[in-house]
């Protein structure tokens, strides 16, 4: 039988699994468990709408063997299973290769961050093993497919026999090295211990013959070796939970198993309301923009389970654009399991649902800003452009949920303030908010009309992202104070405190003619600044949009 190759991304990654040197190389287990978890979630959920299907509860489960002489380590699950088209398109090349598009070389070649940071899924096995088998029979077919790969070199498909619907999938093992050692991987203490670690909360009993000492029948000190089958996961849902039974670590762990991101979340939100409508939730504000982000490829939404199964992997009537950064999933007991998405839309329970876990959102991020400074920038850094867009877009009442978490970059303070801040520090005869737009904080500290501002002592936001200025035009005021662009005709600045020039138009008349005539079709008028300190000239715009404002609307496409 010939050998099919992989694709040329796969073999990338293959390769770098097969030579991996990341310490974690454990997670391996948690990939595969996952994989049997989503296939068996698949089947129960057929089952629960498909009344041609019945399956009782036994039916489900993932079981763990290690035999120590062959060297394998096998993991079975009673999931919906692979077609050998599945086989092919599923194992045979990479499930979301876009996640390595935006890799580049250096961090390929370093492997450790690429495999820390995103979950890498079945492929991650070839990090401990150097066969890797997959027998599988799909529901709906009496055939049965084994695949097999040592690697690099590619993969055959065969059929096979196999009873039940599922999959197996064996590894063989690698020896030990001088640095690595691979006999753990079938101990079983070993893999209890990772399984407790990862995938503990997974829904199905994932089971393993332990070899227990037993007393034994008939005597009173003697022992036998005993082989029972356990249960070792406890099965409760991470978001069935208590809070005070999880720590910090049991959510990143979470996290990291249901690929929500690449890196540590900053902040995890769980939420158990038991009101007009119950639901439990765990929320993630990530610290890393997802490398499609500001891309139309980007999807937002939550995953959505209906008392524990999932029913929609990106619901995204949970989430509104603003937030769309969060990550995590809802389950709630309210909702039907054969709900379809257009349904869904207009579901009641669903909308208070979403409406509720915007405020925690919000609140969250408001005490992320009040308490850990430091990672509320970090979060700003990668999403403060997403909020400031629900700003502009403002179609609901965003504006008074969203304004206490902008932040702007302070001509004074030199780094980034609230809105807030900026209006507690505001001098008594101070009227408006001043903000200044340019490309960046540089240049827009050499913007002539900034010293005039600077030299009465007031503050100036620095507005550095096209969408800034749009925002603010939207906002129009905070705390009852407006925003002014420092290039606007009028500063609202006292006459009589800024210094006087003695030079006037009418004196002056060959000169502003000429300046005037040069400078025609280009500016609108030349005039006699009362505004100026060291610079002889500054430019001004008059109306409601401020110059920077009308580079960018020029620039868009009609
Ligand atoms: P992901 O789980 O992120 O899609 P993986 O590399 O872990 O990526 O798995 C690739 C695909 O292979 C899965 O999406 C699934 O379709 C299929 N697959 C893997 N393991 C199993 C399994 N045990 N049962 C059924 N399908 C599986
Ligand atoms: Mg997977």
């Amino acid at each position: 039988m010939a050998k099919k190759q992989f694709k040329a991304e796969s073999k990338r990654l293959l390769e770098m699994m097969i030579n991996s040197i990341y310490s974690q190389k454990e997670i391996f287990l948690r990939e595969l468990i996952s994989n049997s978890s989503d296939a068996i979630d698949k089947i129960y959920y057929k089952a629960l709408t498909d009344e041609s299907l019945t399956f009782d509860q036994d039916n489900y489960y993932i079981k763990v063997v290690a035999d120590k002489k062959a060297r394998t380590l096998k993991i079975t699950d009673t999931g919906i299973g692979m077609t050998k088209e599945e086989l092919e398109n599923n194992l045979g090349v990479i499930a979301k290769s876009g996640s390595l598009a935006f890799k580049n070389e250096n961090e390929m070649r370093d492997g450790q961050d690429i495999i820390g940071q995103f979950g890498v899924g079945f492929y991650s096995s070839f990090m401990v093993a150097d066969v890797v088998t997959v027998i599988s029979r799909s529901l709906g077919s009496d055939e049965a497919y084994i695949w097999e790969s040592k690697g690099v070199d590619g993969y055959t498909i065969k059929t096979c026999e196999k009873d039940e619907i599922g999959t197996d999938i064996i590894l063989k093992i690698k020896d030990n090295t001088e640095d690595d050692n691979y006999d753990d991987y079938l101990e079983s203490y070993r893999l209890k211990s990772i399984i407790k670690k990862y995938s503990d909360f997974i829904r199905y009993p994932i089971k393993m013959d332990v070899t227990e000492q037993k007393p034994k029948e008939g005597t009173e000190n003697e022992f036998e070796d005993v082989i029972e089958e356990q249960t070792i996961n406890s099965m409760v849902p991470i978001w069935r939970k208590n809070k005070s039974e999880l720590t910090d670590e049991d959510y990143e762990n979470f996290y990291a198993e249901k690929h929500y991101g690449f890196d540590k979340p900053l902040k995890h939100i769980h939420i158990s309301v038991d009101g007009a409508v119950r639901y439990q939730s765990i929320l993630y504000i990530p610290e890393q923009m997802p490398y499609d982000y500001y891309t139309k490829e980007f999807e937002k939404g939550l995953e959505l389970y209906s008392s524990g199964v999932l029913i929609m992997e990106k619901c995204s009537d949970l989430l509104p654009d603003y937030f769309s950064f969060v990550k995590g999933m809802v389950d709630s007991e309210d909702l039907s399991l054969n709900i379809s998405r257009e349904i869904l839309q207009h579901d009641r329970q669903l909308k208070l649902i979403a409406k509720n876990i915007k405020k925690k959102i919000k609140s969250q991020l408001l005490s992320l800003l009040r308490d850990d400074r430091e990672n509320y920038e970090k979060f700003y850094d990668s999403f403060g452009r997403q909020l400031k867009f629900g700003v502009y877009s403002d179609f609901g009442n965003n504006k008074e949920l969203l304004q206490d978490l902008l932040m702007f970059y302070s001509s004074t303070e030199k780094k980034l303030v609230t809105l807030e801040e900026y209006v507690s520090r505001m001098p008594e005869n101070q009227k408006y908010i001043y903000y200044a737009s340019g490309e960046n904080n540089a240049r827009i500290e050499k913007l002539p009309q900034t010293e005039v501002i600077a030299e009465k002592g007031y503050e100036i936001l620095y507005f550095t992202d096209e969408v800034d200025e749009f925002a603010i035009k939207m906002l129009l005021k905070y705390q009852e104070k407006e925003f002014k662009s420092i290039s606007s005709g009028d500063l609202g600045i006292e006459e009589d405190n800024v210094d006087k020039t003695d030079i006037e138009e009418s004196d002056n008349k060959a000169l502003f003619d000429y300046m005037k005539e040069t400078l025609s079709g280009k500016v609108k008028d030349v005039k006699v600044s009362k505004r100026l300190k060291s610079h002889p000239v500054c430019l001004s715009s008059d109306g409601e949009v401020s110059i920077e404002m009308e580079k960018i609307l020029k620039s868009m496409p009609d």
